[in-house]
């Protein structure tokens, strides 16, 4: 068990080449301690497949949460809202959530072939071959933002998420699979884990979902609010915390680190260490594991 004080460090949302990150699980958890993290916690979309490296490789004295991020859908009235759901400690061999992330991820990468299929056909010189071999686990847009970068089409990965090309509203944009809200704040929680919704309004995305909808997350189970999230200003980050004051919920923070996929430093926004071990003390599927 890892010494965690008032002083300690904790950055709660990560991601590696298990999903759409730069850094192998085995780099991101070296690069953590560098950054002088205590706690890193590695949330790759759909999948745990990064765990046992980031765990094999822990450096001494860092401690590893365990965690993924689910894509979701919530529906309000006629507009389909995409958004994250954090689980901290989920069982990884719960077969249901196992499942539904395998389809999630199979969809992804039928969904991604499609769309570099579709920039491809326009006559620009992207490949999916070299587009799925940067994937290790869950191929992402952030994935074909780089095939897009490399064939000089955008000059970086942020440049891709437009109109013009892969935004929400872009116009090679594709859907991947994506799990009802609900049901992912249930499927973690059956899986014993700790939901947290991640980035809840990070409007710079696309539409952010209102509050009717974390109401009906906090009835099934939902656990907190990603307010310190580089994509919340600061108006949005007062108003998150008020409301995750009145209904009760975990305030959290962190980085989104994407390695070089995104400008984000690691430990760039911290989690508080009451509010980590309040994650810790309600996680039944796995444990953290300190190196
Ligand atoms: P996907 O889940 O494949 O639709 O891709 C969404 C991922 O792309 C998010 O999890 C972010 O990591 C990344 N992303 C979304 N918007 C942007 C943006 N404007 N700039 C850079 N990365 C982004
Ligand atoms: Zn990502
Ligand atoms: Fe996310
Ligand atoms: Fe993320």
């Amino acid at each position: 068990m890892a010494d965690i004080d008032a002083a300690s460090r904790i950055d709660l949302h990560t991601h590696s080449t298990a999903s759409d990150g730069t850094d192998t699980p085995a780099e991101l958890v070296v690069a953590a301690a560098a950054a002088g993290l205590d706690v890193v916690a590695l949330t790759d979309h759909d999948g745990t497949g990064g765990w046992d490296e980031a765990a094999a490789a822990l450096p001494s004295g860092l401690t590893l949460l365990p965690g993924i991020e689910i894509s979701a859908v919530a529906v309000e009235g006629e507009r389909e809202i995409s958004l994250h759901v954090l689980g901290y400690l989920i069982a990884p061999d719960y077969l249901p959530l196992l499942t539904e992330c395998q389809l999630i991820r199979d969809s992804r990468f039928h969904r991604a072939r499609r769309m570099v299929e579709a920039i491809a056909a326009d006559g620009h010189p992207v490949s999916w071959d070299r587009t799925r071999s940067r994937a290790g686990g869950a191929v992402g847009r952030p994935h074909i933002a780089t095939e897009l970068v490399a064939a000089g089409l955008v000059a970086t990965v942020a440049d891709a998420f437009t109109d013009e090309w892969i935004g929400e509203r872009g116009r090679y944009y594709l859907p991947e699979r994506k799990l009802a809200v609900l049901d992912a704040v249930r499927l973690v929680v059956a899986a014993g884990g700790v939901p947290v919704f991640a980035h809840p309004g990070a409007s710079g995305r696309g539409s952010v979902v209102s509050e009717s909808t974390i109401v009906a997350m906090c009835e099934v189970g939902l656990a907190g609010l990603e307010v310190d999230h580089p994509d919340h200003d600061a108006e949005t980050r007062a108003r998150l915390r008020g409301l995750a004051n009145d209904l009760g919920l975990l305030v959290t923070g962190s980085s989104d680190y994407h390695g070089g996929r995104k400008t984000t430093v690691l430990g760039e926004n911290g989690t508080a260490p009451e509010v980590y071990q309040a994650i810790v003390a309600a996680g039944r599927g796995s444990r953290p594991i300190t190196g």
